[in-house]
């Protein structure tokens, strides 16, 4: 038996004593690099290694708090949606603005298309521009992403000070969404990937995300390495080992199960891919479908459910 820093231990609980010593150090450690904080009511997400950053505000919303009602619960409902008012929503966002100590700072949403389009702002749109990634090295803008589901990734430059926050269904992920906004990071501002700091929000996980397959043969056909992505990388092709199990003449046969689909790990393997060291990525590991008293879940609840918000912005200060 070894603990991590290398050195053979021989007792279980000599093990244990050094895990509880470090861990009282470093409670983010323990955590994952991440930590959960109540604000006025609000609980909020944040990445403990953005956090450290003095002129940066960041975090990820959650479900409970706001003043929208979903069947009965208050929910911090921050995307405009035909069974909330958008006197609601907009109260929501300017609590959840608030929580984060970001009042000063102007939301800049995107109207999200499941595309590879990154915009770029060099101050605050008249109205929402279509794109599913936004960055800026601009002071007092907050770059938001709505998610219930798709992954939301924040990403810093901490020696550029630049941001960016990135949208990432199945579709964006496959278009490379995230290769491509540090693509335009490193146009824009001169970034080099290894500097990067990133963040993976909560989004839904590898447990509960089925599609069908042939969005694993997409993947399969961009990606080498896309196996370790899916439970298993059916293509649909195979042959039915149940066959002669059902009733159904030849060439009836029912359609093969979906397989399951890791979002998460499949963004994260983007940004390693880009040069981000693995140290310097946190991932938030909540799954949206089986944490709906924290989450918003579409697969789960339909269209009459809320959005998350993920933001992150430069202090004009
Ligand atoms: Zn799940």
């Amino acid at each position: 038996m070894s603990d991590y820093t290398g050195r053979v231990v021989t007792a279980t609980k000599t093990l244990k004593t050094k895990r509880n010593v470090r861990a009282q150090r470093d409670p983010a450690c323990a955590k994952g690099g991440w930590t959960e904080r109540t604000t006025r009511g609000l609980r909020i997400l944040r990445a403990s290694a953005l956090a450290k950053i003095p002129w940066l505000v960041h975090g990820f919303s959650t479900r409970p708090g706001g003043v929208s009602e979903l069947q009965g619960e208050k929910v911090l409902n921050l995307g405009f949606a035909e069974w909330d008012s958008q006197e609601n929503v907009l109260e929501n966002r300017r609590r959840f603005q608030s929580a984060l100590g970001a009042d000063r700072l102007t939301l800049v949403t995107l109207r999200q298309i499941h595309s590879d389009v990154v915009q770029l702002f060099e101050g605050p749109p008249a109205e929402p521009c279509r794109g599913d990634a936004s960055a800026t090295n601009r002071a007092s803008l907050l770059l938001a992403v709505q998610t219930a589901d798709c992954v939301p990734i924040l990403l810093v430059d901490p020696k550029r000070r630049a941001v960016t926050a990135v949208h990432a269904g199945w579709r964006g992920t496959l278009q490379r969404i995230l290769a491509k906004t540090i693509g335009t990071m490193h146009m824009q501002f001169g970034t080099k990937p290894a500097d990067l700091l990133a963040a993976i929000g909560p989004s839904i996980g590898g447990c509960c995300y089925e599609v069908g397959t042939e969005i694993a043969v997409e993947f399969k056909s961009q990606f080498p390495n896309a196996s370790d992505w899916f439970d298993e990388l059916r293509t649909g092709d195979e042959p039915n080992p149940l066959q002669w199990l059902n009733m159904s003449p030849p060439g009836h046969q029912p359609p093969p199960k979906n397989v399951l689909l890791d979002l998460r790990k499949a963004n994260r393997a983007q940004l390693l891919d880009a040069g981000l060291r693995s140290q310097n990525i946190t991932v938030i590991d909540l799954c949206t479908a089986c944490r709906r008293d924290l989450l918003f879940s579409y697969r789960k609840e339909g269209g009459s459910t809320g959005r998350l918000m993920s933001v992150i912005g430069i202090h004009d200060d």
